[in-house]
C-alpha cells in the first residue's frame, strides 16, 4: 500500500538484538507511522511521548505498524501514530519548560497558536514561542490536518508510563462513548481523573467529540511497558472496529498479556478525592504506596508543614507523588459496581440530566451549555453520586456557587469534527 507511510524502524531483521529504547532510525519524528485500510472506517490516533521521558509508546507503535504492513491484516479506516513532545523526547526529559499535558485549554492553545496565526512566527529560544509552546502549536496543526472534517468515529489513545512500576490501567472522561471504547481493555479503568486535572490533551479532544482514553503501561524504562503499550494499541484497533474480518491473533494475545497483569483489581474505579499541593507546603508521601494500594479511613499517608495527612475515606491510592514536581500529592479512588454503571448508562440514555435543574439549589448556567450552578448551602444534602450518575464530575467554585459540568458528546458523536484552533482572546 503505497499510501501508507513506512515507519522508521530499528533496522532489519538481521541486526543484532539492541536496546529496545534506542532512538528510532532517523530520529524522533512527529508522525511515527500511518496505516490506511482499503475501506473507509474509524480512525484511531495514538499519541506517544507527550511526556518526553515516556518513549515506550513510540516503540510500541513502530512494532504495530510493522506487523500491519508485513502481515497484510484486513483493515478498515486508519491508524496514525504521533509523537507528543518531540524536543523533550530527544532530551529524555518529561518536559523542557512546561508540562505539555497541562496546556490544552482553549486559552493556552490560542496563545500557543498566536505567532503562527499572525505570521510573525519566529520559533526559537527567547522568542517567547519556544519549547512546549511551539510543540503545542505544531501538534495542534497536525491534529487539525488529521481530524478536522472527519465524519467517521475518531478515537484517541494517549500512551503514558510512570516513574514507579505497577499494574497497567486506563483513564477515561466519563462519557458513555468513552466507556464503550474502554470496555474491551482488560485493565482497571479509572473514571474522573481527567476531570481533576486542567489542560490535559484528552479533555480538549473529548470536548470536540473525539472518543478518548489514556493508557498507563508501567515504568518508563521497563521493556514490558513497550509490550503493554503494543497490546493496548492492538486492543484499541479492535475496539475501534478497524478489523472487518476475523480478529487477528495479536488482539487475543494482547488481552491475555494485560489481564495477566491486572492482578485481580476491580474493573472500574472512580476518583473521589484529590490531595492538591500548594507551593512550599513541604508535602512528603510516606513510603510503601503505589497505584491501587488499599487504604483505610484515617490511615496516615503523608505529611506536610501543617502535620500528618490522613486518608479521608477508605479506598485505593492513585498516583502517589514521591519525586519530582507536581500539583497533586495523591488521589483516592474506589471501586464502581457494575450495577451503578448500568444504572447511570440507562439514566443518561433517558436524558434524566434534564431534571437536575428542578432540584432545589440547582439551576442551569446562563451562558454555558452543559454546566449547572449549584448553591452548596442548599444542595449539600444531595449525595455527590447523583451528579456522577448523570456525568457531572467537574466542579469548580464561581463566587458562592459551585459550577458542575459534564462532558459533551456523551451519547452521540458530532456529525462532523471541527478542529479549528480557538481564537486568541
Ligand atoms: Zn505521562
Amino acid at each position: 500500500m503505497s499510501e501508507n507511510e513506512r515507519p522508521h524502524t530499528h533496522g532489519g531483521a538481521a541486526s543484532p538484538p539492541q536496546d529496545p529504547f534506542a532512538p528510532p532510525e532517523g530520529g524522533w519524528q512527529r508522525i511515527i507511522g500511518r496505516h490506511r485500510g482499503e475501506r473507509p472506517g474509524p480512525k484511531l490516533v495514538c499519541i506517544a511521548g507527550i511526556h518526553g521521558n515516556e518513549p515506550a509508546g513510540v516503540h510500541a507503535l513502530l512494532r504495530v505498524f510493522l506487523a500491519l504492513e508485513e502481515r497484510g491484516i484486513p483493515f478498515r479506516g486508519e491508524l496514525v501514530g504521533l509523537t507528543g513532545n518531540l524536543g523533550a523526547l530527544a532530551e529524555g526529559l518529561r518536559y523542557r519548560e512546561r508540562d505539555m499535558n497541562r496546556m490544552w485549554t482553549r486559552a493556552l492553545v490560542a496563545r500557543a497558536m498566536q505567532p503562527l496565526q499572525t505570521g510573525k512566527a519566529a520559533p526559537g529560544p527567547g522568542s517567547g514561542h519556544d519549547a512546549e509552546w511551539a510543540e503545542v502549536a505544531e501538534l495542534h496543526r497536525v491534529l487539525e490536518q488529521e481530524l478536522d472534517g472527519q465524519t467517521e468515529e475518531v478515537f484517541l489513545l494517549d500512551l503514558h508510563t510512570s516513574s514507579a512500576d505497577g499494574v497497567p490501567f486506563a483513564c477515561i472522561g466519563d462519557t458513555l462513548r468513552n466507556r464503550r471504547f474502554a470496555r474491551p481493555f482488560p485493565v482497571p479503568v479509572l473514571l474522573g481523573l481527567e476531570e481533576e486535572l486542567n489542560g490535559a490533551l484528552l479533555e480538549y479532544l473529548n470536548d470536540l467529540g473525539v472518543v478518548t482514553m489514556g493508557f498507563e503501561a508501567g515504568q518508563h524504562g521497563a521493556s514490558h511497558s513497550i509490550d503493554r503499550h503494543e497490546a493496548g494499541v492492538w486492543i484499541g484497533l479492535a475496539a475501534a472496529g478497524c478489523f472487518p474480518g476475523p480478529i487477528p491473533e495479536q488482539v487475543e494475545a494482547s488481552r491475555r498479556l494485560l489481564s495477566d497483569a491486572r492482578a485481580g483489581l476491580p474493573k472500574v474505579l472512580e476518583i473521589l478525592y484529590r490531595h492538591a499541593l500548594r507551593p512550599r507546603d513541604g508535602f512528603k508521601m510516606h513510603p510503601g504506596y503505589e497505584n491501587f494500594t488499599p487504604v483505610s479511613e484515617g490511615e496516615i499517608l503523608a505529611e506536610d508543614k501543617a502535620g500528618l495527612i490522613r486518608a479521608r475515606r477508605s479506598g485505593r491510592v492513585m498516583l502517589p507523588l514521591y519525586q519530582g514536581k507536581g500539583d497533586d500529592g495523591f488521589f483516592l479512588a474506589r471501586r464502581v459496581h457494575r450495577f451503578w454503571l448500568k444504572l447511570s448508562g440507562l439514566l443518561r440514555k433517558m436524558r434524566l440530566e434534564k431534571l437536575l435543574p428542578w432540584l432545589p439549589g440547582v439551576r442551569r448556567h446562563p451562558d454555558k451549555p452543559g454546566h449547572l450552578l449549584v448553591n452548596t448551602r442548599v444542595a449539600r444534602f444531595y449525595p455527590v453520586q447523583i451528579f456522577h450518575l448523570l456525568g457531572y464530575r467537574k466542579r469548580r467554585p464561581e463566587g458562592d456557587l459551585q459550577v458542575v459540568s459534564r462532558r459533551q458528546h456523551d451519547l452521540v458523536r458530532p456529525a462532523r469534527l471541527e478542529m479549528r484552533p480557538p481564537e486568541s482572546p
